[in-house]
């Protein structure tokens, strides 16, 4: 289907971009990759009469790690992210998920902050961000930063606050004896997850899980960060037993909704196992880190 008529914007600054957005309300809407909103707009699930591409603003797509924080720029492409070796070095979870997001063609436009400002709990990157404590830093009328973790609101809904701009995606390098994994299913390349976990943990001098955080992919309306289950790792030695409990327990944390994908026992049970798989291969990372 053809979209409905809007007028293309391409600001050259991030101020310029805030101006047309405060200019013209909610008929405006941010356009970063397309990989997500032009589908939506060809469906006609939505219409917008301005499209502010930020696409050409400088400085929005650094990858670059500072101070112990790597910095993501909002405009840098899931295929570059693909091939930074700050990600691969710092970030073994995100290089997990990747390879996994979509097709190359798609992660060729795609963007994080494209994939982390949607609001569509199949994204893969919003889990992620939970689970390594990320910071999503927006401009508006002035600049603020806002927890992962406080982000997702609801199906399409974040703390974003209309007319603002997300920048910057700013992760602590974790310490020392950290490993991450994230594991997905998902039936074909270019499909959502089926489900997907995000694990990322500290190991302590005595080898017990010091911190861990599991978030859930396509686990209901928001990603779901399965607290409870963290909870229960902390001071616990990584022993096969304890790591399936856990897995048990964030399962318990997700509320899918039956579709094409499965049923919502199907879900829930592939949200256990592929947490299992991932604290395993996360707690191995850590050992060995
Ligand atoms: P856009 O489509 O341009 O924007 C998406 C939304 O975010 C819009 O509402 C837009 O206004 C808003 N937005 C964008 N950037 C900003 C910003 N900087 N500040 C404020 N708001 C902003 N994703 C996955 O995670 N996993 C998958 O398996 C997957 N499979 C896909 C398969 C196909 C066939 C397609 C077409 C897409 C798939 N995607 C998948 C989605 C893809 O990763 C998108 O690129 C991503 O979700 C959105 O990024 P974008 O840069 O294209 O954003």
């Amino acid at each position: 289907m053809i979209p409905a008529s809007f007028d293309y914007h391409r600001p050259a600054s991030l101020d310029e971009a805030l101006k047309l957005l405060k200019k013209h309300g909610d008929d405006a809407k941010v356009l970063s990759g397309g990989m997500s909103l032009l589908p939506m707009l060809k469906l006609r699930l939505a219409s917008f009469s301005h499209l502010v591409d930020i696409g050409r603003i400088p400085g929005l797509d650094a990858i670059k790690e500072e101070k112990g924080v790597v910095r993501i720029g909002a405009m840098a492409r899931q295929a570059a992210l693909e091939r930074s070796e700050v990600v691969r070095a710092k970030l073994p979870i995100l290089a997990d998920a990747l390879p996994l997001i979509a097709d190359p063609l798609v992660r060729n436009r795609g963007t994080i902050g494209g994939n982390v400002a949607n609001g569509d709990p199949g994204n893969d990157q919003p889990a992620i961000m939970i689970a390594l404590g990320a910071t999503f830093v927006a401009r508006g009328s002035k600049e603020r930063s806002i927890a992962a973790g406080e982000f997702y609101q609801g199906l399409y809904q974040t703390a974003l606050a209309p007319g603002e701009i997300l920048t910057e995606i700013r992760i602590p390098v974790p310490p020392a004896k950290s490993g991450g994994a994230y594991v997905k299913l998902k039936r074909k390349t270019g499909d959502f997850a089926v489900a997907a976990s995000a694990v990322q943990l500290t190991l302590g001098k005595n080898g017990a899980i010091d911190r861990c955080v599991i978030a859930l992919t396509n686990a209901g309306q928001t990603p779901v960060e399965a607290k409870e289950a963290g909870k229960f790792l902390a001071g616990k030695a990584p022993d096969e037993p304890t790591l399936r409990e856990a897995a048990q327990i964030a399962a318990k944390a997700s509320s899918p909704s039956a579709d094409r994908r499965g049923s919502v026992e199907y879900k829930k049970e592939m949200a256990r196992v592929l947490t299992g798989r991932a604290l395993k291969i996360a707690v191995e990372r850590a050992q060995r880190g």
